[in-house]
């Protein structure tokens, strides 16, 4: 069997080295023990701005076990993803999607191949606790996950882009039409037979995080809505809360009224107006969202160009 490892890059030219030390080392390992009779590594360099493309055509130079994609422009990492798999899914029977700072472990790999040839289509890997992770990132990540596991139950916990997929889960995937990807949250819902393996996350090789705040904020807000209806229906339940509030509230006025008693109105009339404003704007931008969605949908935007090819 063949097994592509798809590697997606954005101004990683500090770690490409390293990183194609450590997958050749897996690769050569897997072959040795008859696990893969073939592999290689694909560098989907996702438009660096730095030397990362020549560095990955440097080493498809050095070893027949890099090839590398370079997109026309940066398109996000899980575009550059998409692009790696849908390479993947024409060129080899599994492929292992890992993030280019050797941040995931590895060897991994390795357990994740094992638990393919015991017949599943899909490994998730889970990392195990997240100690080299800033307590920023930490309680983020966890809130984003119970967040995620709120809208729907079967994206996996702590399970990042680590993963690996079968020919036929990766030909499933490209099936999807869709242009608001969340990968993690569509594999997870393939249904597939899979499985997890363990792993100790450790802290990035070299470089600094592409994803900063920012970009992680419209990535969990993206996954939310890309994936899950659920906020619209919130908006329902909070419509249904406010009249049975507003009931209570009329008898209230009512009771008032009748009782003879003056209210001074004047707090309360703008406190609800304000309030009720909120909840309106608030209603209004979700379901602006969705119908962004839509337009973005059916517009069926390609999703990525390739620039150049080397070794693929
Ligand atoms: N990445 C990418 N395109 C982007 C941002 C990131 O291909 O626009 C890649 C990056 O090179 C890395 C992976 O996605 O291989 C994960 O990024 P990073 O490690 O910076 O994220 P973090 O681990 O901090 O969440
Ligand atoms: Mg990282």
């Amino acid at each position: 069997m063949k097994l592509v490892i798809v590697v997606p890059c954005y101004n990683e030219e500090l770690v490409l080295h390293e990183t194609t030390r450590r997958l050749v080392a897996v690769l050569q390992s897997l072959m040795e023990r008859k696990s893969i009779d073939e592999g290689m590594i694909l560098y989907v360099d996702d438009g660096s701005k730095d030397k990362t493309w020549s560095i990955i055509e440097t080493l498809s130079k050095e070893t027949s076990l890099v090839g590398g994609l370079k997109l026309s422009c940066n398109r996000g990492h899980q575009y550059a993803l998409w692009a790696g798999l849908k390479w993947a899914s024409a060129h080899s029977d599994a492929s292992v999607s890992i993030d280019a700072d050797l941040q995931d472990d590895v060897n991994a790999i390795c357990l994740m191949v094992d638990e393919y040839h015991k017949g599943n289509d899909i490994v998730f890997g889970v990392r195990k606790e997240r100690k080299t992770d800033t307590f920023f990132k930490r309680t983020t990540a966890l809130a984003f996950y119970r967040l995620m596991r709120f809208f729907d139950r079967r994206i996996i916990y702590n399970h990042a882009d680590f993963r690996l997929m079968s020919r036929r889960a990766m030909l499933s995937l490209m099936e999807y039409p869709e242009d608001n990807l969340f990968l993690r949250g569509i594999v997870a819902s393939m249904g597939y037979p899979s499985t997890s393996v363990y792993y100790d996350r450790s802290e990035r090789f070299a470089g600094e995080s592409k994803y900063p705040l920012c970009k992680m904020l419209s990535f969990a807000f993206e996954g939310i809505t890309s994936f899950s209806i659920k906020p619209l229906q919130l908006i329902t339940y909070l419509g249904v809360a406010f009249i049975l509030i507003a009931i209570g509230v009329v008898a209230y006025a009512l009771y008032e009224h009748f009782t003879g008693h003056t209210i001074d109105g004047w707090t309360s009339l703008l406190v609800s107006m304000w309030f009720i404003g909120g909840c309106v704007l608030m209603a209004c931008g979700i379901t602006g969202e969705y119908i962004g969605k839509i337009y973005m949908e059916v517009k069926h935007r390609p999703k990525y160009f390739i620039d150049k090819k080397v070794n693929a």
